[in-house]
């Protein structure tokens, strides 16, 4: 079997050689354990930060060892009760073929109900995080206007759809192609995008949103933050989900000019952890499972074949390869 391992910790951009694929035995499942044979892998900016050896909300990859990361694939052998080779399961052990995982920490999912890879994005980690961010941090109510960037990725793609579902007064996104800004207003439905590539976010966002915005999902940062501050209302929520533009900074990124502007329009600023929302993951499924079924949601994927490929893959991410989540299959 085949997996990823972190073999130096980059500084800036990661580089081919911080990474090597290597050859690993297959471990039998122990008391409790199953073995999976992936079938699909996530990969996510969140890992670039996990590369770096500072503390983080995750633990730091090990060097040496595989690096790990969502993943579905069908259980080929169990030794845990309720659970039988044939099912397929949600898990952490990405990266890799074959993994050898507890079955505490392995999810049953239904490929009957919806596509295997759907899991890891549209109703997995990423759609969660759009609806929990918008609806519990940002406190969406209907009316409101909504600016998301990153708005043709996995995240930010569901958070503009749900807005719009849940009768958002206008929505705006952002995104780093034409190509995507087409996608966002003539498939998902936008009031408006631009491509923050073609000038300055905060001219950009003043044209696309002239009576300002109520909302704002981060998932950027640097600019695109000084400009939803500069375009909020008043009582106006910026709700934090990711700033990726400084993930491969090595300096710090310096903050938003603007923020006395918050004092005029009582502003609120917050940052949010999915996995402190996984209470609304029912409420998440049962809600928006049925809008994807129906296609009142649409997303895409973009998919990369191929363990040898899964490194490209997590590059592809923060160069903006994808529309939608990325996936890697195997
Ligand atoms: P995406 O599918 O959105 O992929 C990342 C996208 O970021 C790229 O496609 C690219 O699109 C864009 N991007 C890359 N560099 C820049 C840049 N310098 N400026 C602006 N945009 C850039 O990923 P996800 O949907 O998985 O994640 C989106 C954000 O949400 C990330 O910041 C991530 O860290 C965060 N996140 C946070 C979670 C939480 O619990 N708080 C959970 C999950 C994700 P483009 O072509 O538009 O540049």
């Amino acid at each position: 079997s085949r997996e990823w391992h972190l073999v130096s910790r980059p500084v800036g951009w990661p580089q081919a050689d911080d990474f090597a694929l290597v050859e690993a035995e297959v471990r039998r499942p122990g008391e409790g354990e199953v073995l999976v044979r992936n079938a699909f892998l996530s990969v996510d900016p969140y890992m670039r930060g996990r590369m770096s050896a500072a503390k983080s909300y995750t633990a730091p990859f090990e060097l040496g060892k595989t690096m790990q990361g969502g993943a579905v694939g069908e259980v080929i052998a169990s030794n845990a009760e309720g659970v039988a080779p044939g099912d397929h399961v949600l898990h952490f052990g990405g990266w890799r073929e074959y993994a050898t995982v507890s079955a505490k920490q392995a999810v049953k999912v239904d490929p009957a109900a919806a596509p295997l890879s759907t899991y890891l994005g549209v109703l997995g980690m990423t759609g969660l995080t759009a609806y929990a961010g918008l609806l519990r941090t940002a406190s969406f109510k209907e009316g409101d206007s909504v600016f998301v960037s990153g708005a043709a990725g996995a995240v930010g793609s569901q958070v503009g759809q749900i807005a719009k579902l849940k009768g958002a007064s206008r929505v705006i996104g952002s995104a780093g192609s034409d190509e995507k800004v087409k996608l966002l207003v003539e498939e998902y439905g936008f009031d408006a995008a631009f491509n923050y590539k073609n000038g300055p976010v905060a001219e950009q966002l003043r044209a696309a949103a002239p009576d300002g915005v109520d909302v704002y999902f981060d998932n950027v940062g640097g600019d695109h933050l000084e400009a939803a501050i500069g375009s909020l209302n008043v009582n106006g929520r910026i709700a934090v989900c990711g700033m990726i533009s400084i993930y491969n900074n090595t300096e710090p990124a310096p903050g938003p000019k603007n923020l006395a502007r918050l004092i005029q329009t009582r502003g609120r600023i917050e940052g949010f952890l999915v996995s402190d929302h996984y209470d609304l993951q029912q409420q998440f499924v049962q809600e928006v499972g049925p809008w994807v079924a129906s296609g009142q949601l649409k997303y895409r994927e973009t998919v990369v074949e191929g363990i040898e490929n899964n490194l490209e893959a997590f590059f592809g991410v923060l160069r903006g390869d994808n529309i939608g989540k990325m996936i890697v299959k195997l």
